[in-house]
């Protein structure tokens, strides 16, 4: 599913994109990039943007360098920053009669099942008045613990809330290289993913002044989407009409997702950005749940991690391979406390009525 049969596409620009080394607003680049959002939408598809640069318009403004920000400082930074960010979008985007809206999200609004549906209505009803949502992380409010910290994944986890077929990363590179493409001259560009073992060597850290995502990031957030049946492609976004380039150029590297039918709830499941915990199973319960049952306390293991009742949790084999992640039925409390036993004497172990279940096959998705 390339750009041409995607009909949801998600954006996300690097900071570094809306504002040059010298602090200078890019304007002129908003602006082809603009034309090019007019050109999909032309093509009856639908955008999202997710874009950075609350802090890095904020520190513009202040005259602040973002490396000396402490976390509160850019939190307030940030709400200085995104009536900039804003203000820019609205400015050039209405030259070319493109409607734009605002939503800042936290890590919470899409790791809770009901917040993300909530998100999802929204995001489609801003299509239905043909508004382009415009997406940033809540850095005011979310502290350090509650953050995406980076708008990679928070653009993969908006593309998989919403469907979407394709995820567009614009930064400052071309793309994923087999070396850091700036300290080897021999680094060639790798055009596509189909398999995450392809390139489990590859480990690039590419930070720039104001953006907070390297290469690692960009991979993390490849999973997210491929997991969720969403492709996305990393591109440089540093040249004027960025989207276009793209089908022009075959210079980009694109991650391929091999999972097309998956019901909406267990994408998002097995797209979480932060499991709370692991649960480590032996191999009879392994080819229980191979075979689609759920997961009984007489299989488990060991259970790490902290977690309560619903929350997020991967499950490992005796090997520590992860195999399948699920929402917990109990919390890492009782699990600890049930593990290994039958699951008629759970009730006698915990004092009180519960599931048989610690994870039910509906809440739970291969990985
Ligand atoms: N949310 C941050 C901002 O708007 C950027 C995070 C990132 O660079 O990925 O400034």
């Amino acid at each position: 599913m390339r750009l041409k049969n995607s009909k949801i596409i998600v954006i996300k620009i690097g900071s570094s994109l809306l504002v040059d080394g010298k602090k200078n607003i890019r304007k002129k680049w908003l602006s082809s990039f603009a034309k090019d959002i007019c050109k999909l939408k032309s093509k009856n598809k639908k955008i999202i943007i997710v874009s950075s640069g609350a802090i890095a318009l904020g520190c513009k403004k202040m005259n602040y360098n973002k490396t000396s920000l402490k976390l509160d400082q850019s939190q307030a930074i940030a709400s200085i920053g995104q009536i900039e960010l804003m203000n820019l979008f609205s400015q050039i985007f209405l030259k070319f009669k493109l409607n734009i809206s605002q939503i800042l999200l936290t890590l919470d609004d899409t790791e809770e099942r009901r917040r993300s549906i909530n998100a999802k209505r929204t995001l489609e009803n801003l299509f239905k008045l043909d508004y382009i949502p415009v997406v940033n992380e809540n850095d005011t409010i979310a502290t350090s613990e509650i953050k995406f910290g980076d708008n990679d994944r928070l653009a993969s986890r908006v593309a998989q809330i919403t469907n979407a077929d394709t995820l567009i990363l614009l930064s400052d590179v071309d793309g994923l290289y087999t070396k850091n493409p700036k300290k080897f001259k021999d680094a060639k560009l790798i055009r596509e993913v189909r398999d995450f073992k392809e390139i489990k060597n590859v480990n690039i850290k590419g930070i720039t002044q104001f953006g907070s995502g390297g290469m690692n990031t960009k991979i993390e957030a490849a999973k997210i989407c491929n997991l969720a049946g969403c492709d996305m492609v990393i591109a440089n976004g540093l040249n004027l009409n960025p989207i276009t380039q793209i089908e022009k150029n075959n210079s980009s590297t694109w991650f391929i997702s091999k999972i097309t039918k998956l019901h909406a709830r267990k994408k998002w499941i097995i797209s979480s950005i932060s499991p709370k915990g692991e649960l480590i199973i032996d191999d009879g319960a392994k080819k229980a749940l191979a075979s689609g049952k759920s997961l009984l306390a007489a299989g488990i293991k060991k259970v790490s991690g902290k977690f309560n009742k619903g929350d997020h949790i991967k499950i490992l084999d005796i090997k520590r391979k992860e195999f399948a992640r699920g929402l917990s039925s109990f919390s890492s409390e009782e699990i600890n406390k049930i593990l290994g036993y039958h699951s008629n004497e759970i009730q006698k172990i915990l004092g009180y009525v519960s599931k048989s279940e610690v994870v039910h096959k509906d809440d739970m998705v291969e990985v």
